[in-house]
């Protein structure tokens, strides 16, 4: 492992490569005891670096150097220097091969980098720095060549042998071995090398494109999966369909390959027409996928397909501008998801991760900006604020230039970068270049960390029918940085009438044509908007559809969010003012007496959606979902998890119990009936009756019981099977949530991704995952400590799902979670330092548990030998 005092990488320290490669030859033998790697190398000195006379440097980790060769000669040991993370070659010409031969021991790297093997396949993850684990390199993405790879291999064991580009030759050679050789036509950089050996099933489909050239579609899975691929191999044909007809973009390979691994860091990669998943964001069927994850294996595999054009052609030039890539594609990945489904529904599930998880990550001691200027460890950067934020950022530039000039900007961006590696800058450049805007301020939005907040105040004049809004924004300190800079906010507004109706907005002083919403622009510190014309007081309907990830802060009445909720014509805003008057309910209750009254109107205004059969089904199912514990956390100063836990149950408590005869009624509405589909309608439906369920087992109902008993034994789909088995086992039906989880596990056992979700139900249950009972599920025999989804699906789920338990008040879950961390590093830093996340806001916890979890990340920081993933985190989280 690493022992020495891990560096800090500066943006600022950026120089561009000394050396390029034009091409590269790779030659893999592999064997169960290891694999040799022959590399050979066409380098040349880069005009541009300046540097005429300095050492040739390449990165390498964990590698066995067998030989060193330049323009074939071999070199002795005494010409070069390879020790530490480097091969470092003096005195070489301007122009030179170099054949650099390694052995590397895929079968031992647990640390799932570079080439590695899972359920016995050869597989790699090479984003971001994971190809200096397979050979010595410029591992940086601005150094794009040309790849060909041969790769040899056992034939019986590995009959299907992949790469990127397109396949050239094949044949047999001596031993029972054979060889599969790839080309990839277009330069790329090493971090989106992909290698595939094993013994897998290929399902072929095909895409005819806009210019009529016929791509060859493969997905590649182990035979037992063999009838869970139509799902993604449809979402693959969308994607490349909507790409052409949204962004005018088309696929360039013949070949485009999707493979299924279970043993995976990330969720999937967009390797060069080799797209690697893990095996749970791509594989489903009806019987074992949830609605959910049909969404999500949709949205994943657009996503990397996406990348294709928004990563893979125009890549980006150095790790800090991460979000060129990332926040573009799933911006992209989303309008895709509003487009296939209910855009309404999928912006309120993209602003609930926001608002949820990212606004806790940029209050906290790993915030960032969108373009980060430091880290020591490029994969602690793969974070909300980089993904999220930073689809928000280039959301918010769409609705700033319209869609017309943002397909112009994005045109040019593609046109004018083509085969580059480029900036977060040479993007906004290209949307100002083509819209004519001046996004100069914006650009703060990716050097700034933090979530704006923005304090709205109004006054209404009755005598001269003006409405004046005053918005202050103001942009709290993160670590590093303090005194921010007013940002270019695209605020969206409507004001509605006593009758619900939208008002017309005319803005003092001209502000262009009278619409009833408008989209403001904040760039001062302060600044109020006058409208005339205003009839009667308005009730304002502020930040429509979330059209900035800030905070917004104003004084409204119960009365008023009960009346956006029912009137507002921005469906966004409608669910957002049932979430502001739940999360004020709720509020009111945390560590108030048991005598306390709960507010009558919730129950009233939940009950009106439920009974109103003209609503859009799939935003009441999203409606009817009380604020999570994590999101009522994030909003509260210095909270107290048991209380806020307590006053959230008894609100549920009281909700079910008033609601009863309503929600037995849902149920039955919803039940199912016909082919099982994944229309918007026929997945609210789902969600709506086993909200019902849910909360009608929340209080022991035993009618509902017999429902979800009755439901759990003949569902024909995984939604309403696993709806029937959480319901039982958040209960209090002790026998009846044994008797479902036995069976479902004697049904699903072969079956590794039904078998995370049935871990994961139970560690993210305060009635089944106690740690004592956290500790039995690492001892049952489907748990893997090598497996990331099962480390994430128990321990993940306890630390992140389970608040309850995980906050429990001796700190107990804390030492735990340490513990946990400590054992995973050694094996896999990655995951170790991801699992550290629920620990690093401890001084935001009441005193009570934050002393605690300080208590915890020193356990971890004093272990001997961390690595440097975890080491970033841990000290960061720690310093003063
Ligand atoms: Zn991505």
């Amino acid at each position: 492992m690493r022992t020495s005092q891990p560096q800090t990488i500066f943006l600022k320290d950026y120089r561009v490569p000394t050396f390029l490669v034009d091409h590269v030859d790779l030659r893999f033998e592999l064997f169960e005891e290891g694999a040799r790697v022959h590399s050979v190398l066409s380098l040349r000195r880069n005009p541009d670096s300046g540097d005429s006379q300095g050492a040739l440097e390449l990165d390498g980790d964990s590698l066995k150097l067998e030989s060193v060769a330049l323009d074939g000669s071999d070199l002795a040991p005494g010409k070069y220097d390879h020790r530490g993370e480097t091969l470092v070659i003096p005195g070489v010409p301007d122009a030179f091969e170099l054949t650099v031969v390694t052995w590397i021991e895929p079968q031992n790297n647990t640390r799932l980098e570079g080439l590695y093997k899972s359920s016995g396949m050869f597989c790699t993850q090479c984003e971001a720095e994971g190809f200096r684990c397979i050979t010595y390199f410029p591992d940086r993405p601005d150094v794009m060549a040309r790849f060909r790879t041969r790769i040899e291999a056992d034939r019986n064991a590995y009959p299907v042998l992949l790469s990127n580009g397109n396949d050239v030759d094949r044949g047999d050679l001596d031993d029972g071995r054979h060889f599969v050789t790839w080309e990839d036509p277009f330069p790329k950089p090493c971090y989106l090398f992909a290698l595939v050996a094993g013994d897998l099933v290929e399902k072929r489909d095909s895409f005819t494109t806009v210019s009529g050239r016929d791509i060859d579609l493969r997905m590649y899975v182990e035979p037992r999966n063999a009838e869970k691929c139509d799902y993604a191999l449809d979402a693959l044909k969308r994607s490349m369909r909507w790409d052409e007809e949204v962004y005018g973009r088309e696929y360039d390979l013949d070949i485009f390959m999707i493979v299924a691994v279970d043993d995976f860091n990330m969720g999937a990669m967009e390797n060069k027409g080799l797209n690697i998943f893990n095996s749970s964001c791509v594989l489903a069927s009806q019987d074992t996928a949830t609605d959910l994850a049909f969404q999500r294996i949709e949205a994943i595999v657009a996503h990397e397909y996406f990348h294709n054009w928004s990563g893979n052609r125009v890549t980006c030039r150095d790790w800090f501008q991460l979000s060129l890539k990332e926040g573009f594609t799933v911006f992209r990945d989303s309008q895709f998801s509003s487009d296939m489904g209910s855009p309404t529904v999928k912006r309120i599930e993209d602003v609930t991760l926001l608002r949820t998880a990212q606004f806790a990550e940029d209050g906290g001691p790993m915030a960032h900006p969108v373009r980060p200027a430091s880290y020591m460890e490029i994969s602690n950067f793969y974070t909300l604020t980089i993904y999220e934020k930073g689809a928000e950022v280039v959301r918010m530039i769409h609705t700033l230039l319209g869609a017309e000039l943002f397909r112009k900007g994005s045109d040019l961006y593609f046109q004018r970068h083509d085969g580059q590696a480029v900036t977060t800058d040479d993007f906004v450049t290209a949307m100002e270049d083509a819209s004519g805007r001046d996004l100069s301020q914006f650009r703060l939005w990716y050097e700034q960390a933090g979530t704006p907040v923005l304090n709205v105040s109004d006054q209404y004049d009755e005598a001269s029918k003006t409405y004046r809004l005053t918005i202050e924004q103001r942009i709290p300190d993160t670590p590093g940085q303090q005194g921010k800079k007013p940002q270019h906010i695209p605020f969206a507004l409507g004001l509605l009438d006593s009758s619900g109706q939208d008002m017309p907005l005319e803005l003092a002083g001209g502000g262009g044509e009278i619409t009833t919403e408008k989209v403001l622009e904040l760039t001062g510190a302060s600044q109020t908007f006058e409208f005339n014309g205003v009839a009667e007081r308005p009730v304002p309907s502020l930040l429509r559809h979330f059209s900035a990830p800030v905070r917004v802060v104003y004084p409204w009445t119960r009365e008023q969010l009960m009346f956006l909720m029912s009137h507002d014509s921005d469906g966004f805003n409608r669910w957002d003012a049932g979430q502001r008057l739940a999360v004020d309910v709720i509020g009111s209750l945390v560590g108030a007496d048991e005598q306390a009254v709960i507010e009558p109107r919730l129950a009233q205004a939940y009950r009106q959606l439920l009974c109103d059969e003209s609503l859009d089904q799939a935003l009441v199912a999203k409606m009817m979902q009380l604020p999570s514990e994590a999101y009522l956390i994030e909003l509260t100063d210095s909270p107290d998890v048991q209380t806020i836990h307590r006053a959230r149950e008894r609100v549920l408590t009281h909700l079910a119990t008033e609601l009863r005869e309503d929600l037995l009624e849902v149920y039955r509405r919803h039940s199912a009936e016909g082919a099982y589909g994944l229309s918007p309608t026929e997945v609210a439906g789902r969600s709506l009756r086993n909200t019902a369920l849910a909360w009608l087992l929340h209080i022991n109902d035993s009618q509902a019981r017999d429902l979800a008993q009755a439901q759990f034994a003949d569902a024909d789909n995984m939604t309403d099977r696993l709806g029937a088995l959480r319901a039982l086992v958040n209960s209090g039906f002790v026998q009846e949530r044994e008797q479902a989880l036995d069976a479902f596990y004697q049904q699903f056992s072969g079956d590794p991704q039904v078998v995370e979700q049935w871990f994961s139900v139970q560690a993210s249950s305060p009635t089944t995952g106690d740690l004592e009972q956290i500790r039995q599920l690492m001892t049952h025999p489907a748990f893997e400590w090598k497996n990331p989804n099962k480390v994430r699906s128990v321990i993940g789920a306890f630390a992140g799902a389970n608040l309850a338990s995980f906050h429990a008040a001796d700190g107990s879950g804390y030492r735990f979670l340490a513990e946990q961390v400590c054992r995973l590093d050694d094996s896999n830093p990655q995951i170790a330092a991801r699992l550290v996340s629920p620990l690093t806001r401890w001084r935001k916890f009441a005193p009570a548990y934050g002393e605690q979890m300080q208590k915890a990340l020193e356990q971890i920081r004093d272990k001997k030998g961390l690595s440097r993933d975890v080491y970033e985190v841990v000290h960061k989280s720690l310093a003063p």
